[in-house]
């Protein structure tokens, strides 16, 4: 095959993995689900067979080459991300593709959907990632069929326990994205449920998304924000680390001088109580008008949770 640029692209900004070289390793649309939410429309072609895509060689030379680029533009490469147009696990060359693309030096992460890990020879291949997402949208069946519309050779049980041993042996940074579609699983009973699980998985971060891009199907809409505040707390409660996943890349708690836009980046990320806005305004001599202008302006949402006044940044539905 000649060098697909297609396989490889960026480096892009992530907020998760800084800036990260893409590894297309599966053709497009090519996935074990079919997720009510996904960005690559309707027309997925779903398997769970395992097969060769393209040759490691290939993969190898395109990363090369853009690893030659970067460094002559001075670009950085934090990561060499497996994220694919479809599910990378389906890739059943992914172990040796870590393994030859280790001789770069730079951390191989993998932002898998998690259906297939229930396979020994697919968490062996995971576990020679350095950072691996593992999409945990719902662990109670009839949310997991209605959200990921999952192949029907594949079952939600083993797909957990599956997780569950990957996670105690995996010595990487282990990360969870968990999507909320409004009236699909945005209850406190399946929100909590995830979080049940997530306390027995133990993430390093669990993350929380929406979808904010054009999804597969247009009524699988995000949920109001109170709604994603409470989920915040519920997780919270079980989970270390948690974070919303926004498609938000901007400059996140970098102090700019500027209290408007430290407001905005950080409740981006998690929302903020009122008495931490309070102290930043303190702190940066301004005072409430800047927030009420937020507020006025929908950039800004105010909810409650046990007591408390939390302040969340918008989630806006993006055109492209
Ligand atoms: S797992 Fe990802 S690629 Fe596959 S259908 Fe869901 S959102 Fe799309």
């Amino acid at each position: 095959m000649e060098e697909n640029e297609s396989i490889i692209f960026g480096p892009v900004p992530s907020r998760r993995l800084g800036h990260s070289l893409g590894i297309n390793n599966i053709p497009p649309k090519v996935c074990t689900y079919s997720c009510i939410y996904c960005q690559l429309g309707k027309a997925i072609k779903m398997q769970v067979k395992r097969q060769s895509f393209y040759r490691k060689e290939d993969i190898q030379r395109a990363v090369r080459n853009k690893i030659k680029v970067a460094e002559k533009s001075r670009g950085k490469i934090d990561y060499l991300t497996f994220v694919p147009d479809g599910e990378p696990t389906l890739d059943i060359n992914l172990g040796p593709e870590i393994d030859i693309l280790k001789e770069s030096g730079i951390p191989i992460a993998v932002i898998t959907n998690n259906s297939l890990i229930w396979q020994d020879e697919v968490r062996k291949d995971l576990m020679k990632a350095d950072w691996v997402s593992l999409k945990i949208d719902s662990v109670e069946e009839e949310a997991w069929r209605h959200i990921n519309r999952p192949h029907k050779g594949l079952g939600l049980e083993l797909i957990l326990e599956g997780a569950l041993k990957f996670s105690t042996s995996f010595s990487g940074k282990l990360i969870t994205e968990t999507m909320i579609v409004k009236n699909i699983n945005d209850t406190d009973r399946n929100i909590g449920m995830v979080a049940d699980f997530l306390s027995m998985l133990k993430p390093d971060i669990s993350y929380l998304a929406v979808p904010i891009r054009p999804p597969a199907e247009k009524w699988a809409q995000p949920p109001d924000e109170k709604v994603i505040n409470h989920a915040y707390h519920i997780f919270s409660e079980k989970v270390d680390h948690v974070e919303y996943l926004t498609g938000y890349e901007g400059n996140a708690f970098a102090f700019s001088g500027n209290v408007e836009a430290d407001i905005m980046s950080i409740t981006a990320v998690h929302p903020m109580r009122k008495d931490a806005v309070d102290i930043l305004l303190e702190r940066s001599g301004m005072d409430w008008g800047i927030v009420d202008n937020l507020l006025e302006n929908d950039r800004l949402i105010e909810t409650e949770y046990g007591g408390h006044k939390f302040y969340l940044r918008k989630f806006k539905r993006q055109d492209t």
